[in-house]
């Protein structure tokens, strides 16, 4: 082994360099960074051939004493942490004290800045970190910063370069994110010349989200906030329905710092489930603030790690803050004064005609089937006394439910006395009408506001399955099949369903093991159709095949295939009076999504349909 040697500085620098400087992306940052710290309110970026060879800062910030200039480029030199005790409570972004010298070391910089209020400003050049003569100089108040030939002086690093174009587009990336994350700074990027990026800085994120995330990105937000203990949660997340393909369009501060965050995003997408599709990721701009000493900024030297002193409550903050604004958009919006008076107005310019047509879709009871014609036949059995349970046995055809019946209590006192003649309720008047179903699946309705809905019959059904199914407590009722089903499966399918017999039964399937890859099921779920039992096994034995490690997930996505077989289905027969139940669920808010995340509902306005006849 060679004797051990202290490393000369400059080597050291370098090293240390390397670490805070990657790329131009990485100088940028610093020096954006540096900018808002001062206190700018307006910055500009200029980059040259991806930043490799040309970047500038411009900042109208508190500028740098020309005394102080050469100080500002010594390694751990910083003006914002004076005592080990700061390092806890720290409110800006820099506090390392490392960023000038780092890049100063690897490229050749020259810096102008000008106290504001003051004579005059100064300048300084550094060659590879070596500082030149600090001459006066005139200028704005601020600071201005140019970056040339970044890693000239370490050939190695130079390699690791990627294209101009993509050292661009990293370096557009830092000065979005810092826009969103500072909404009352402007921000400007020039790409060789063009302008790429202009916020306001007007103060209001939505603006900041506008201008660096694009129109079509701004449009489909809903706005969020809540707090919780000591978390609060601001921002905005996309709408279930404009999910996107990749997680590209999460973005989430920490104290205004971007961070990346498995726990965040984590929180954000559980919010999120059952309402949105396979594949698809939401978006978001949230910004998550908490007390300096809950979390850790110091684990990274890029900083874009955190670490939280807990981190359930920041989970539960961000997950039911997300979560409210969903519900709450779901939810239509409360009758205003002024909407209570439209549905009487709305009903007023109804013609006689269309009223008969409302009146007849007003729910009826249904015929009792005909036991002739393939009809239902109820037994009873085990009846040992009035008011003990029996067990009462519904039949048709080959296939018959058994239900366990507990008569109620005797009542203590004698009944109340009904009316002599029993009056009916009115039927409410409700703030739409249903206009017809076309395709047999998809119902139309106007409402009061002169909106188009159109309704998937089978997602909205789908919907409200799924949630009963979830909320209820005991397991579906079951169906005794006369002659037990055979179902053939796969390998795999077959080892996972014989694995799972008893979470199969807590959904009322019961199933066991006739050999050779076939299972014998006995007993289905009282709502799935004998005829789709075994697809809806095969699909509840491919999806536990495919195994959840979560067993939350697992229970979810059985309770899918559920839903989906029990549902309505699209192209059947549908009597008026179910139509006209769906349609209150859906328009009573309680349903927006099928468990896949499809529309059930979708709106036209009048505007939307004038404009395709090209009235509008
Ligand atoms: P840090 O930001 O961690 O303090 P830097 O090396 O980035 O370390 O900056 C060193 C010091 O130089 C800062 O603490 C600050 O006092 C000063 N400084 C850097 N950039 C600016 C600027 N744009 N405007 C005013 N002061 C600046
Ligand atoms: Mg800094």
């Amino acid at each position: 082994m060679p004797a051990i040697k202290q490393l000369p500085s400059h080597v050291a620098d370098l090293i240390a360099a390397g670490e805070v400087v990657e790329r131009p992306a990485s100088v940028v940052k610093e020096l954006l960074e540096n900018a808002i710290d001062a206190g700018a309110s307006a910055i500009v970026a200029e980059i040259a051939h991806g930043g490799m060879t040309y970047l500038r800062i411009t900042d109208n910030g508190c500028g740098i004493a020309p005394e102080e200039l050469p100080t500002a480029f010594l390694r751990h030199a910083t003006s914002k942490l004076r005592t080990a005790d700061d390092l806890s409570a720290i409110g800006t972004l820099g506090f390392r004290g490392e960023a000038l010298a780092a890049i100063s070391a690897v490229s050749r910089v020259d810096v102008l800045s000008c106290v504001p209020g003051a004579d005059s400003g100064a300048s300084l050049h550094l060659e590879g970190g070596v500082a030149g003569e600090v001459r006066p100089a005139g200028c704005p108040g601020g600071t201005t910063i140019v970056v040339r030939d970044l890693f000239y002086n370490t050939p190695a690093r130079m390699k690791f370069m990627k294209k101009d174009a993509a050292e661009g587009a990293a370096v557009s990336g830092i000065v979005t994110h810092l826009a969103l994350s500072h909404p009352n700074v402007s921000f400007r990027l020039l790409r060789d010349g063009a302008e790429v990026l202009h916020t306001p800085g007007d103060g209001t994120l939505q603006s900041a989200i506008y201008a660096a995330l694009g129109r079509d990105f701004a449009r489909g937000l809903l706005i969020v906030h809540g707090v919780s203990g000591p978390v609060a949660v601001d921002g905005f997340v996309s709408q279930p329905l404009q999910c996107h393909g990749t997680r590209g369009k999460q973005v989430f501060f920490v104290n205004g710092r971007l961070v990346k965050s498995q726990l965040l995003t984590a929180a954000l997408e559980e919010a999120y489930r059952n309402r949105m599709m396979k594949g698809k990721f939401p978006g978001c701009v949230l910004h998550v603030t908490l007390p300096p000493d809950q979390v850790d900024v110091n684990v990274h030297p890029a900083k874009t790690v955190v670490k939280f002193a807990a981190d359930k409550p920041v989970f539960d903050a961000v997950y039911y803050t997300v979560l409210d604004a969903l519900d709450a958009q779901d939810r239509p919006a409360p009758p205003a004064a002024a909407a209570q008076e439209t549905p009487r107005d709305f009903f007023r310019t109804m013609t006689a005609q269309e009223y008969r047509a409302a009146a007849q879709e007003t729910p009826r009871a249904k015929t009792a089937p005909n036991p002739a014609a393939g009809g239902v036949q109820l037994r009873m059995r085990d009846v040992a006394a009035p008011r003990k349970p029996f067990t009462a046995e519904i039949i048709r055809g080959d296939q018959s439910v058994t239900y366990q019946i507990t008569p109620p209590a005797a009542p203590d006192k004698a009944p109340r006395p009904q009316p002599e003649q029993q009056t009916m309720e009115p039927e409410a008047i409700k703030p739409w009408r249903i206009v017809g179903e076309v395709l047999k699946t998809y119902i139309i309705c106007e409402d009061e506001k002169k909106t188009v809905w159109l309704i998937d019959k089978h997602a909205a059904h789908e919907r409200i399955r799924f949630d009963a199914l979830r909320a209820a407590a005991a397991p579906p009722m079951a169906q005794s099949l006369l002659t037990p089903l055979a179902v053939d499966l796969a390998e795999a399918e077959y080892t996972a369903v014989l694995e799972h017999l008893p979470l199969l039964e807590s959904f009322a399937f019961s199933c066991e093991d006739f050999g050779g890859g076939t299972v014998l099921v006995r007993r289905i779920p009282a709502d799935i159709r004998p005829e789709d039992a075994p697809s809806a096994l095969e699909e509840l034995a491919e999806k536990l095949a495919l195994g959840g490690a979560d067993p939350e997930g697992a229970r979810d996505a059985l309770l899918h295939t559920m839903a989906c077989k029990s549902a309505i289905k699209a192209g059947m027969d549908t009597s008026p009076a179910e139509l006209a139940a769906l349609v209150a669920q859906v328009q009573s808010g309680a349903v927006a999504y099928c468990p896949h995340g499809r529309p059930v509902k979708y709106a036209l306005s009048q505007y939307d349909i004038e404009k395709m006849f090209k009235r509008a």
